[in-house]
C-alpha cells in the first residue's frame, strides 16, 4: 500500500522556481553541442585564493577540528570579524555579543524570521525584485511577506511612506539589500536614516543584507549599514565571505549588530545546526586578513567586465545608469517582450544564459540581470551575440 504523502501548507505556498523553463531550455542547448555563455547565476567564477586553501588543508589535518564547532564560532573568527568591520566601515563590535557567524548568508536569513514570526498576522517587509529567500524564509516560518517594489524611478529604493500603515503596524522585520541583488543598486545615507526612522515608529527590525559592498566599481566604496548613527538600535547586518573572497561553496558568512536580534537567530541556529566546520573558519580568519590588494585586483577584473558589458548594451542601444557596484548588470528588455520572453529568445538564438527579471519577484517583469562572471571577451561575444539577435 502507498501512502499518501501529504506537504505542509507552508511548503505549498512557496512560490514556484521560475528559473525551471530556462534551466531547460539550456540543458537542450548544450546537448546540441552549441557555445552556451552562461552569464545566468550569480556565482564567481575565479577561484578562491591559495593561501585560505592552504588554511584549510592544515586545519583539517587538526584533531581538535574534528568536533563538533562551538555554537557561536571560535573566538578568535569573531575577533577577526571585528577587526575587518572596523578597519573596512570604522564601526566598533564587540566580538562577544554583536557578532555571530552563519553557514551562509542564505542560512541567517533564512532562519530569522523564526525567531521573530509568531503568525500570519506579522508581516515581514521584502525588497522585491530580491533576493527569493526574503520572501521563502518568511513563508517558511508561517508569516506574510509584503513585498516592496524596487523601481528604476526611486532608484530601486523603497519608498517606505508608501507602505500601507496597516501592513506598517503589522510589520516585525524588514529585508533591505545594498549594493543590490539584481539591480545592482546602491543605498544612500539618506535612506538608511529613513529605515532607521521608520523601524522606530513600527518597532520593525531591520536586516540589511551587506553580500556585496566590497565588489564596486569606478572608486564608489559601498558603506554598512551599521555606519549610520542609531543602525545598531533597530537591527543587523549580513555578510558573507562567498562573494568577496570566491567562497560560495564554502558556506561561511556572519551577522553583525543589535545583541538582542542576535540572540534570536542564535537560538534558532543552536536548534537547527551545529556550526561552521572549524577547519573553514580559520581559512575564513585567512580570507579577512587578506586585505585591499585583493579586493583591488578582483575589482579590476570585474571592473573590465563591467564596462564591456555596459559598452554591449549602449552598442544595442539600451541605456541604463552604469552600476556603481555588484557583478550584475540589470537592464530593461526591448520593446515587445515579457522578461522570460526575452531571455528564451536570447537563450535560443544567441545561446547566452541571463536571468529573467521576474524570477525576483513581480517587480522585476520587463527587466533580465546578466551576471559579470565570465570573463571580458566572453563578455564581448555575449553583448555582440545579444544585438544580432535584435
Ligand atoms: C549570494 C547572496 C547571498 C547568499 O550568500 P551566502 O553567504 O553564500 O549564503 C545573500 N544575499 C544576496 C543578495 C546574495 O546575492
Amino acid at each position: 500500500m502507498t501512502m499518501s504523502i501529504e506537504y505542509s501548507n507552508r511548503l505549498k505556498k512557496l512560490p514556484p522556481y521560475l528559473f525551471v523553463e530556462v534551466d531547460k531550455a539550456k540543458q537542450g542547448i548544450v546537448k546540441q553541442g552549441k557555445d552556451v555563455i552562461d552569464i545566468g547565476i550569480g556565482d564567481p567564477d575565479m577561484p578562491t585564493p591559495k593561501n585560505i586553501i592552504s588554511v584549510l588543508q592544515d586545519q583539517a589535518e587538526n584533531k581538535a577540528n574534528h568536533q563538533y564547532p562551538s555554537n557561536r564560532g571560535i573566538g578568535v573568527l569573531r575577533e577577526e570579524i571585528a577587526k575587518w568591520c572596523k578597519k573596512r566601515f570604522s564601526i566598533s563590535l564587540d566580538s562577544e555579543k554583536e557578532i555571530l557567524p552563519l553557514l551562509g548568508s542564505k542560512e541567517g536569513i533564512g532562519h530569522i524570521p523564526v525567531a521573530f514570526i509568531s503568525s500570519e498576522e506579522d508581516v515581514v517587509l521584502v525588497s522585491d525584485p530580491g533576493y527569493p529567500v526574503y520572501n521563502s524564509g518568511t513563508i517558511l516560518a508561517g508569516g506574510t511577506p509584503y513585498k516592496m517594489a524596487l523601481l528604476k524611478e526611486n532608484n530601486f529604493l523603497p519608498v517606505l511612506k508608501d507602505i500601507p500603515e496597516t501592513i506598517a503596524k503589522r510589520a516585525k522585520l524588514m529585508h533591505i539589500n545594498y549594493p543590490n541583488n539584481p539591480t545592482s543598486a546602491v543605498a544612500t545615507e539618506e535612506f538608511f536614516k529613513e529605515v532607521i526612522e521608520f523601524a522606530h515608529k513600527y518597532n520593525v527590525i531591520v536586516c540589511h543584507d551587506a553580500a556585496y559592498t566590497e565588489i564596486s566599481y569606478d572608486g564608489y566604496i559601498a558603506p554598512s549599514f551599521l555606519e549610520t548613527d542609531g543602525a545598531k538600535d533597530v537591527g543587523i547586518e549580513f555578510h558573507s565571505l562567498s562573494k568577496t573572497f570566491n567562497m560560495t561553496g564554502w558556506r561561511i558568512a556572519f551577522a553583525a549588530g543589535n545583541e538582542k536580534v542576535l540572540d534570536g537567530l542564535a537560538k534558532v541556529k543552536s536548534n537547527m545546526d551545529s556550526g561552521i566546520f572549524q577547519a573553514v573558519q580559520y581559512a575564513g580568519i585567512e580570507a579577512l586578513k587578506l586585505g585591499s590588494d585583493f579586493d583591488e585586483q578582483r575589482n579590476a577584473v570585474y571592473q573590465e567586465r563591467l564596462d564591456a558589458f555596459y559598452n554591449g548594451l549602449i552598442d544595442m542601444g539600451i541605456k541604463i545608469d552604469k552600476p556603481k557596484a555588484t557583478f550584475y548588470v540589470w537592464f530593461p528588455v526591448p520593446d515587445g517582450y515579457t522578461s522570460k520572453s526575452f531571455a528564451m529568445k536570447v537563450l535560443r538564438e544567441a545561446h547566452v544564459v541571463i536571468t529573467p527579471g521576474n524570477g525576483f519577484g513581480e517587480f522585476g517583469e520587463g527587466y533580465v540581470r546578466a551576471a559579470l562572471t565570465v570573463d571580458a571577451d566572453r563578455i564581448k561575444e555575449a553583448t555582440k551575440r545579444i544585438k544580432s539577435i535584435l
